[in-house]
């Protein structure tokens, strides 16, 4: 479905992002891959899915290294067809023990770099007439929880973001959509297992338990592959206008 498209994942190295990027991947499309730590077992899991892989180390608090990437993307594959924002890192404490330097990191890297993004991928999508624009939000992009005053303000505005990029595009074969998931079982999810097994001085599968029951009505923890399905729904004929949604996959959790 996808085949002859480009799609530029953000923070593709890692859970949700790579989870979607080899969802798309899957269906044919050229896979441009950024995010820290390991490259190489990423490209090559991309690979072996039989799409063509770039890869850009842009750190996405940073405009003049996403612009980087950006033009490096079209240089490599002509256009950037499929953005997907997922970029993200978490901090928890209270507000008056929040260190305001990673309050400035996470409105750069969860929220300020999908607009930096976005403003740069737009001119090449309107040429085309399409374009598809997927910011990984949060069900905190939706509702609150306390001690996360920085990722809930990012996630509520990337919510924002997203039905403004829909409403100034509305028109054209451009859609912007926001995924909104809950608790999914990635590096920056582990972090918190262990915080809350250290507190407890539970087990990790105990910690697991704790951490869904105080949020998440299905017991269970929503997956990167599930997620990258809707992100190819996103992407397909079907979703050709659905338009500033911001879609939960949450076990229930904003349901209560
Ligand atoms: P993860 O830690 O597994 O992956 C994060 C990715 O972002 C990695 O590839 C990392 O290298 C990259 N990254 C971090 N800082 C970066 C920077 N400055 N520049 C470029 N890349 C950077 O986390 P994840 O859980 O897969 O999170 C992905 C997205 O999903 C985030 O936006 C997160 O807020 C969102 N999300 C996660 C959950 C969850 O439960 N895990 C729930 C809702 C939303």
């Amino acid at each position: 479905m996808l085949t002859g498209k480009t799609a530029l994942v953000t923070g593709s190295t890692s859970g949700i992002g790579l989870g979607i990027a080899k969802a798309l991947a899957r269906q044919g499309a050229n896979i441009v891959l950024n995010g820290f730590g390991d490259v190489e077992g990423p490209k090559a899991e991309i690979a072996k899915l039989g799409a063509k892989v770039g890869y850009h180390g842009a750190d996405m608090s940073k405009p003049a290294e996403i612009e980087d990437m950006m033009k490096s993307a079209a240089a490599q594959f002509g256009r950037v067809d499929i953005l997907v924002n997922n970029a993200g890192i978490q901090h928890v404490a209270r507000i008056e023990d929040f260190p305001p330097e990673r309050w400035d990191a996470i409105i750069a890297i969860n929220l300020s770099s999908a607009f930096h993004a976005t403003r740069l991928a737009l001119p090449a999508m309107k040429a085309a007439n399409w374009g598809r624009i997927i910011n990984v939000a949060s069900v905190h992009g939706l509702v609150a929880s306390a001690e996360k005053s920085a990722y809930v303000a990012a996630k509520h505005g990337i919510v924002g973001l997203t039905k403004v990029t829909a409403l100034e595009n509305a028109t054209s074969g451009i859609t912007c959509n926001a995924i909104c998931p809950g608790w999914v079982l990635t590096p920056l999810v582990q972090k918190q297992v262990d915080a809350k097994a250290a507190a407890l001085g539970v087990s990790n599968e105990e910690a697991k338990k704790v951490l869904l029951g105080e949020k998440e009505p299905s017991m269970q923890f929503t997956t990167p592959e599930e997620l990258g399905e809707l992100a190819v729904f996103f992407c397909s004929p079907a979703a050709n206008n659905v338009r500033g949604v911001a879609w939960n996959m949450d076990g229930g959790w904003a349901a209560q």
